[in-house]
């Protein structure tokens, strides 16, 4: 940091002010920052950018004033693992804190190739003609070793990268999904406090992201269709208890009586779930994200939702549940992680492992242990 606690940040050239460059043209505010904006220098005879360090208040003023560049920064900020920017992010987030929350936080998970992008880019497109902002974020923990399966490909929402009321920001790539869901959390605050006030987080429905998914956002919606089997979809896996919505997408052409039917019967088996939401009945409804159809629809239904969920008090009342549970799981992960990076712990867990998997040990037992010693340790390091 230098004296007006800056943090001079290093980036590869090329990804300056939009890492999205390296993702597709468009993304993450490319569209409306000038090249060189924001202090970025050059460095000739070198490979890296510098970028002149901004201060706090030039993080939270860029936001507020809806600068994408600084705005993509501060996401950068956020994302970053580097002790000073963890600091810089929290004072910054702070500061935000105040301007977050006017927006409908909307989930969408589906399979690979549910139409998940076809579907945001259609949904945003008509959000932003009805003079909406639309933030885009995504969690996939997988991105790491996928190279980004969630909104990587250059091909996908294209229209809708192009859009000036849109910002789309990929997934975080890279550590665990406590630490993917952490700074996508943030990254929603830091778009609220930008304005936009709407946010679609989308993630594939593959695994564990969906209920992570699910814990920081108002409305889930699910995206199914038809062929793809009950059991690939998520229905058996809990994730259709957890949707205020389930939307049949490519229901056109010659699959639009398939898709009729698939909607009749994920509406039959909704009735053996419990409510998403306290007093909402999710609706199974049926579009067309290539073509448009049955969009406006689902944009209503989340409006109704909205207003049933703030007349019966769910909508607050999650919300404050999220943030408790959110605070929890970071205490839970940030615990984990000293548990488990503890040299003693380090050093018995093998054995300890070994031996509760032939039976020569409980798991009580090895719990126990491995706890006892960790505890010891600390003790001893108390004052
Ligand atoms: P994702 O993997 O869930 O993001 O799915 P994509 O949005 O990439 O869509 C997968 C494929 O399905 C692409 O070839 C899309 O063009 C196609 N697709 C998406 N939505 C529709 C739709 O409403 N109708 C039809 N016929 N095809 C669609």
């Amino acid at each position: 940091m230098d004296a007006q606690g800056r943090t001079p940040e290093w980036v590869p050239q090329g990804t300056e002010g939009t890492y999205a460059s390296v993702v597709r043209d468009g993304v993450e505010g490319g569209h409306d920052g000038m090249p060189g904006a924001s202090g970025v220098v050059s460095q000739p005879g070198t490979d890296r950018v510098r970028r002149r360090a901004l201060d706090i208040d030039e993080y939270v003023n860029g936001v507020q004033s809806g600068d994408r560049v600084i705005l993509g920064r501060t996401i950068t900020l956020i994302e970053s693992n580097a002790p000073a920017h963890i600091v810089l992010a929290q004072q910054v987030l702070t500061r935000l804190l105040p301007f977050t929350g006017r927006s409908l936080r909307v989930g969408i998970t589906g399979v690979p190739g549910a139409g998940k992008s076809t579907f945001i880019e259609s949904l945003g497109s008509h959000l932003t003609a009805a003079g909406h902002r639309v933030a885009v974020l995504a969690i996939d923990p997988s991105s790491s070793i996928t190279r980004g399966s969630v909104l990587g490909d250059k091909t996908r929402m294209e229209n809708l990268a192009r859009d000036p009321r849109c910002f789309i920001r990929p997934s975080p790539s890279g550590g665990t999904l406590g630490g993917v869901a952490r700074k996508t959390r943030e990254s929603m605050l830091v778009c609220e406090a930008a304005g936009f006030d709407v946010i679609l987080v989308e993630t594939v429905g593959v695994g564990q992201s969906e209920i992570t998914v699910r814990s920081m956002v108002d409305f889930f919606l699910l995206l199914l269709i038809t062929g793809a089997g009950d059991e690939l979809q998520g229905i058996k896996k809990g994730v259709m208890e957890l949707a205020d919505a389930v939307v049949i997408n490519k229901a056109d052409g010659e699959n639009r009586l398939r898709a009729e039917a698939l909607r009749a019967d994920t509406a039959r088996a909704l009735h053996y779930f419990a409510p998403a939401t306290e007093g909402w009945t999710s609706p199974v409804l049926t579009c067309s994200a290539l073509h448009g159809d049955g969009i406006a629809g689902i944009w209503t239904t989340a409006g109704a939702f909205k207003d049933a969920a703030i007349a019966r008090g769910a909508f607050q009342q999650r919300r404050s549940t999220q943030m408790l549970e959110w605070m929890h799981s970071m205490i839970d992960e940030r615990l984990r992680t000293h548990f488990l990076t503890d040299p003693d712990v380090q050093r018995l867990l093998p054995g300890t492992e070994q031996a509760v998997k032939t039976g020569a040990m409980t798991v009580a037992h090895a719990a126990e242990e491995l706890l006892t010693t960790f505890e010891r340790r600390h003790h001893r390091t108390e004052p």
